[in-house]
């Protein structure tokens, strides 16, 4: 048996869960928590600041170049440094994950951030959560699951989560608007688009609490 600790993923639409399941399942086994939707957001935010044209492959590629993203997970939600400033607040706004979506078809975005989510997950021990991290980051992961819910349950997790983070006005038709169309976006794009992986467990979590997804997800898991 090799010395190195498991890799769990979970994939899965945005809203299914996947953070604070994943949060919870990390804190459980005492793994790292991986959330790769917070580089991408964070990455987004970047090019939107710089104001930079994104068809621009060699500004883009100076963007990359010099891109310094640090996560520090702990508590409810990681925290991101972009450049040395936190902008964990900033990146989690339903405008920053419309451009994240954007940015994340972009090829350099992708090999860039899934280089450092592999050197992240390297020795093991993680929970990776994102869209791609039992397709393409982590193939040979010893557990994968993908998280779903119908798109009108998770528009009302997310304007919950939204304001709790306190988010004044926030309106619901918009938020399941903006769920689907970045659904579309992310199924797709030709690059690593949302699907499950062959060998992941689907869980469809629309009528679960969450406490019964994570106990779904630590019973099929047998780590150290
Ligand atoms: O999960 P979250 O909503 O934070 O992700 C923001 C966006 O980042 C997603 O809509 C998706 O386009 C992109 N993403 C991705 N691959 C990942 C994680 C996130 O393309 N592994």
């Amino acid at each position: 048996m090799s010395e190195k600790k498991a890799i769990i993923t979970v994939d899965g639409p945005s809203g299914a869960g996947k953070s604070s399941i994943s949060t919870l399942v990390a804190e459980k086994l005492n793994f790292t928590y991986l959330d790769t939707g917070a580089m991408y957001r964070a990455v987004g935010l970047k090019v939107h600041r710089s104001k930079i044209d994104e068809k621009n492959k060699k500004a883009m590629a100076r963007l990359l170049d010099n891109l310094d993203l640090s996560l520090a997970p702990g508590g409810l939600e990681t925290r991101v440094f972009l450049d040395g400033e936190e902008v964990s607040s900033a990146i989690r706004t339903p405008e920053t994950a419309m451009i994240a979506s954007r940015v994340s078809a972009i090829p350099a975005v992708r090999k860039k951030l899934t280089g450092l989510q592999k050197r992240l997950g390297r020795a093991g021990g993680i929970v990776a959560e994102g869209r791609d991290m039992g397709t393409v980051v982590f193939p040979e992961a010893d557990y994968k699951f993908y998280l779903d819910a119908s798109p009108d349950e998770r528009a009302g997790r997310r304007v919950k989560q939204l304001r709790q983070n306190g988010a004044g006005d926030v309106n619901r038709d918009e938020i399941l608007k903006q769920i689907i169309k970045r659904d579309q976006n992310d199924s797709a794009r030709e690059l690593s688009p949302l699907k499950p992986a062959k060998d992941a467990t689907i869980i469809d979590s629309t009528k679960m609490k969450k406490d019964d997804v994570v106990k779904f997800i630590l019973d099929r898991v047998n780590v150290v």
